[in-house]
């Protein structure tokens, strides 16, 4: 039926090309492999069972271990056009019957379903009525993570699937799963009983995610919001406890942005409430614990934030991750601290086993080389995952501004002896206060303004002062107190620095000076414009049909239309995500806004110059051209290119005054078969007869007409 697999996937999925690996798992679970696939999240898994499901005979069944999941999944596919249903608790006896009819009439390709489900004696007999009549073509699982005790979301009944390998031993098993470690995947296929399972590990890098880092302060909450500002689309704000996350909604809400919170505290239908409105793009923003994520399908969440240290460098992956699985550009936004370390720390020695506290430390520490480091952020996160990368990604802040790296033993050895004189006694600000000179209270109340360092720093800011301590702290070269008055104390290192025996390197972050908004060309504008206006359109669609928005067209598909502007169905339907399928159920109604806007932004007829217009007020006196260039000291042949170009403007010249009607139409005629061409080319092909101040005249008259043309 298809030439290819590229035409397939444009058939049932409106796509052109597919992502790195699908092509590959496909081709094998056409030949009934039986297959491991590891992919980050938004990697594109599910089409790498619906592809094949579509193009074998028989059903396939999914296993999904969340409802929400499920009926999204499904929705997406219908809208498509594909046979796909569920079967689940949500449904009453006679959905759920009919559904069962669908199925053995044929119509459904992909049937979703959850584990335990899946092993009731009843839906058994179905599925092996299914096996026997139809086909059972293969089993795929989802989140297949689950299976195993080692991963991050065990689920005991994803441990008797493995029934299904001898029930059905024909039938190929797909499983799949975004967790990376090598004893999850191990348990996956030992606990499921794959047999010589092909395992595809892909890539963990996230090409479109852009990852930053920001230092936090007492401020923070304000750059949180202008950032959430600047945004378009929607976002997760990840935060530790619930009262965290409580406060910043409602701030975030009193600041007029539409955010929601979500925390295990909250009652369950509140919480599914809130998801379901985010979902939707009814809320931009949910602020969450990392009780929000597992489940989370949506694809087109544009930034996380973590306002709040992550535990470790795995969960801050995964929650990062959230944003961005439709391929389109997102953001993941870490706010750092030095407290927020002292605070994780303090929890952890609060843990009682020395052994679980030497885990999370270390955890710890590789949250903060990420959030330290000077090196692309990109290349950290992959070392993690035991992949090489080549660093300067061009999409992390440390690329596109990388930090030099400067001397600063200088600036060290004042700080230091500024302790000293001091007496260990202070913390960063009061010192800070010193060095620079401050007529502060407790500056002068503690006699400070006599000691020596007094006002011999003055010429750095206090924000480079606290960037050389952090600096200062973070590389072990002073410590501080615990007790949380946060005092200074020198230590080995400190001294080796006072004595000349060691110097200071840190990481210099610029400040920025008017650092320009990104450039816009007016196209990308109008752009913009138009994408909001065909948002506006799919949120208005996905209401009535009760799904969230993506389901009716992913971000790329609005921001491709607006950035192309097709203009019939042909030109419609060549936009990635839109098949057939699509184009019936909805090309006219985006096609009549993308329309409607390109007119409006056709640009304002230009307005006649001084000098035109002078022209053109003697012209109304019923001067001829003639007349009115002796009259103006013009040569005739600007005085008729004044009256074309006021013709093309709409302007009140009466044409035939100047141009008998026959031999308007002879220009016309000439204009129309050889184009808005030269003026030369069109005398040419009308002859001498006619002159050039006529056609200038009659193709300004043209050019008015264009569009009724
Ligand atoms: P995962 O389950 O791996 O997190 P999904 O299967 O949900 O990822 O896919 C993420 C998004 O990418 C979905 O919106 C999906 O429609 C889209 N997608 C998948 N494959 C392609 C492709 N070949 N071209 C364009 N978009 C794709
Ligand atoms: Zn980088």
């Amino acid at each position: 039926m298809f030439n290819d697999l590229e035409s397939a996937l444009k058939h049932f999925f409106g796509y052109d090309s597919f992502r790195a690996g699908q092509r590959k798992i496909i081709e094998e679970a056409l030949n009934n492999q039986d297959l491991l696939v590891i992919m980050p999240t938004g990697g594109g898994k599910s089409l790498c069972f619906q592809l094949p499901a579509l193009l074998k005979e028989g059903l396939t069944i999914v296993v999904s271990p969340l409802i929400a999941l499920m009926k999204d999944q499904v929705d997406a596919l219908q809208d498509n056009g594909i046979g796909a249903t569920f079967l689940n608790s949500t449904l009453d006896y006679a959905e759920g019957r009919s559904r069962q009819e669908a199925i053995l009439a044929g119509k459904i390709k992909l049937l979703y379903v959850a584990p335990e489900r899946l092993l009731t004696e009843k839906f058994r007999s179905f599925l092996l009525r299914v096996a026997n009549g139809l086909g059972l073509n293969a089993i795929a699982i989802d989140e297949a993570h689950c299976v195993s005790e080692w991963g991050h979301d065990f689920r005991p009944e994803y441990r008797q699937l493995k029934q299904l390998r001898s029930q059905f031993p024909q039938t190929p098993i797909f499983a799949f799963t975004a967790t990376a470690t090598k004893r999850v995947q191990d348990d996956i296929i030992q606990q499921l009983g794959l047999r010589d399972a092909n395992v595809h590990l892909a890539s963990f890098n996230r090409p479109n995610l852009h990852y930053e880092v920001k230092s936090k302060d007492k401020n923070s909450y304000y750059q949180l919001l202008k950032d959430i500002r600047r945004q378009s689309g929607s976002g997760i704000v990840y935060c530790l406890s619930r009262r965290r996350v409580e406060e910043i909604a409602l701030k975030l809400k009193h600041d007029g942005i539409d955010a929601l919170p979500y925390h295990a505290g909250l009652e369950a239908e509140v919480r599914s409430h809130n998801q379901t409105r985010f979902l939707r793009d009814d809320a931009r923003v949910i602020v969450a614990t990392v009780a929000f994520g597992m489940g989370i399908n949506k694809p087109d969440v544009r930034f996380v934030f973590h306002f709040d240290l992550p535990r470790s460098l795995e969960s801050f992956y995964q929650e990062s991750g959230r944003a961005g699985r439709d391929g389109e550009t997102a953001k993941s936004t870490l706010f750092f601290s030095f407290g927020d370390i002292k605070k994780v720390d303090y929890l952890i020695e609060q843990k009682p086993d020395p052994n679980e506290q030497r885990i999370a430390r270390q955890q710890l520490n590789q949250v903060i080389d990420y959030a330290e480091g000077t090196v692309c952020r990109r290349t950290i996160i992959l070392r993690y995952f035991g992949e090489r990368f080549g660093g300067d990604c061009g999409r992390c802040d440390n690329c596109l501004e990388p930090k030099p790296i400067e001397d600063w033993t200088i600036e060290a050895q004042k700080f230091l002896s500024c302790m000293v004189r001091c007496r260990e006694r202070f913390g960063m600000n009061h010192l800070i206060d010193v060095l620079r000179g401050s007529r502060n209270k407790k500056v002068q109340q503690y006699g400070h303004h006599l000691v020596s360092t007094y006002g011999i720093g003055k010429e750095k800011s206090i924000d480079e002062w606290k960037m050389l301590v952090r600096s200062l702290l973070h590389q072990g070269l002073i410590s501080e107190t615990n007790d949380g008055y946060r005092i200074l104390r020198l230590n080995k290192n400190s001294w080796e620095i006072l004595k000349k025996q060691r110097s200071v390197q840190i990481a210099v972050t610029q400040k920025k000076l008017g650092k320009g908004e990104t450039k816009y060309s007016p196209r990308q504008a109008e752009a913009e414009i138009l994408y909001e206006k065909l948002r506006v359109l799919r949120k208005n669609i996905a209401d009535l049909q009760a799904v969230p928005p993506y389901v009716i067209f992913a971000d790329s598909s609005l921001k491709l239309m607006s950035q192309l502007q097709p203009k019939n169905d042909k030109e419609f339907s060549r936009i990635s995500g839109v098949n057939n399928h699509k184009l019936q159920q909805y090309g006219d109604k985006f096609l009549s806004i993308i329309q409607d806007f390109t007119r409006s932004q056709e640009l304002p007829k230009p307005l006649p110059s001084k000098s035109q217009m002078a022209t053109l007020q003697l012209h109304q006196q019923g001067l001829n051209p003639e007349e009115i260039a002796n009259k103006r000291g013009f040569a005739m042949s600007t005085i008729c290119t004044h009256l074309g170009d006021l013709l093309e403007m709409n302007q009140p010249v009466a044409l035939n005054q100047l141009v008998k009607p026959e031999r308007q139409k002879a220009i016309v005629e000439a204009i129309a078969k050889h184009g808005d061409v030269s003026l030369k080319t069109l005398r040419e092909s009308l002859g001498k007869y006619y002159s050039y101040d006529e056609i200038k005249i009659v193709r300004g008259w043209w050019r008015s007409q264009r569009e009724i043309f």
